[in-house]
């Protein structure tokens, strides 16, 4: 049996990890990533990659839960491995503090992160502002190193990168046999999705080694989150707003918020800025879509709208995602078995 052609449309963690599961769960099919930014240029080299999940209301819990466990369990693999420093997957302690008690007792993550409890009064006294707090141990994805390792396992599994700007998916036809769109953001024009929609984010990387503890606003809104080679300091959440353009205002109001949290900030330097817009959607479009045009018939497989949280997610959903494909090629070959598949 001939080789199915795969074209992964997307080289952000999306478009990779995806790429990545199907040459591990998929026998027989060449993979092409196609994408008009690669590292580092996509919003997922932005992200600082902390697992600390965010909801999606229209996906049930159980299954977010499922998909942030595959990936904490993948990610721990790693950190545990001598690949960790390269790949920037770590563990990494610290709070999450709030200013008024959160009415649920625990997040529906509380099991899947390490040795999550109550912070003592003791803690606590480091945050004189908040009156209740949690500590735990989670694991931090940084996009900027995890994308070029994500990248080179793909090539070492026999997978090509390309880069090209894809306006329409028929334009993939008849060269590739099943699309997998991983375009994020892009989706929007891509598919002409208009649930997906741009929240923008700003964050700070800076130079402060000595500080060791992730800290966490309940509300997701500030947080300080050191990584490999920096500190994240963050951040900004504009719906609607396509400006990747730094705004001068909201890096000083983060720097202030963040030092009233953690007071040696002042001393950070090396200060840079970035921005990326989150791809948001109510829920995440995991699908499979069977396209038609003229009498010929592409499969589809859609995986994007991750928002706030797809470093959390993202290995239980390209599994998902490698499944969905999984599925399509074995209809493909059903329904074509003297073709040159
Ligand atoms: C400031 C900020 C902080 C964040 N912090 C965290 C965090 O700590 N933890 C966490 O879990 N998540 C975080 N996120 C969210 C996370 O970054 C996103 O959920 C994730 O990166 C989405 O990945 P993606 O691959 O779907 O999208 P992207 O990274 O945007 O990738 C989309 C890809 O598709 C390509 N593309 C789009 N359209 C086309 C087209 N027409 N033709 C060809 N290619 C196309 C793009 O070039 C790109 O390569 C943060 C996001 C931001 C902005």
């Amino acid at each position: 049996m001939d080789t199915v052609r795969i074209a992964v449309v997307g080289a952000g963690v999306m478009g990779l990890s995806t790429a990545l599961c199907i040459s591990k769960l998929v026998p027989q099919c060449s993979i092409t990533v196609i994408s008009d930014k690669f590292s580092p240029d996509t919003t997922s080299d932005v992200a600082p990659g902390i697992l600390i999940p965010h909801a999606y209301p229209e996906t049930p819990i159980h299954k977010q839960k499922q998909w942030f466990r595959e990936t904490f369990d993948h990610l721990f693999a790693i950190a545990n491995s001598a690949e960790a420093g390269e790949a920037g997957v770590h563990l990494i302690s610290g709070w999450q503090i709030f200013q008024n008690i959160p009415t649920e007792e625990a997040p529906f993550w509380a099991d899947v992160v390490l040795g999550f409890r109550k912070m003592t009064e003791v803690e606590l006294k480091k945050f004189p502002q908040h009156v209740f707090g949690q500590a735990f141990t989670t694991l931090k994805c940084e996009g900027s190193a995890y994308l070029p390792w994500l990248e080179k396992r793909v090539k070492e599994s026999g997978g090509q990168l390309l880069t090209r700007r894809i306006e329409d998916l028929w334009e993939l036809h008849p060269s590739f046999d099943i699309v997998v769109n991983c375009s994020g953001l892009g989706s929007r024009e891509l598919v002409g999705d208009l649930k997906i929609f741009p929240v923008r984010g700003q964050l700070l990387k800076v130079q402060a080694p000595w500080v060791k503890h992730f800290i966490r606003d309940g509300s997701g809104l500030t947080y300080i989150y050191p990584g490999v080679s920096n500190v994240s300091l963050g951040g900004s959440r504009q719906k609607g707003d396509w400006n990747l353009v730094p705004d001068a205002e909201i890096s000083r109001d983060i720097l202030s918020r963040c030092c009233a949290l953690e007071p040696s900030l002042h001393g950070a330097c090396d200060i840079k800025e970035k921005v990326g817009l989150r791809p948001f959607r109510a829920g995440i479009r995991l699908q499979k879509e069977f396209l038609a045009r003229n009498g010929r018939r592409l499969p589809v497989v859609h995986h994007y709208g991750h928002g706030s949280g797809g470093f959390c997610v993202h290995w239980g959903t390209a599994l998902e995602a490698a499944r969905l494909l999984s599925e399509c090629v074995q209809a493909l070959r059903t329904s074509t078995p003297n073709s040159k598949l």
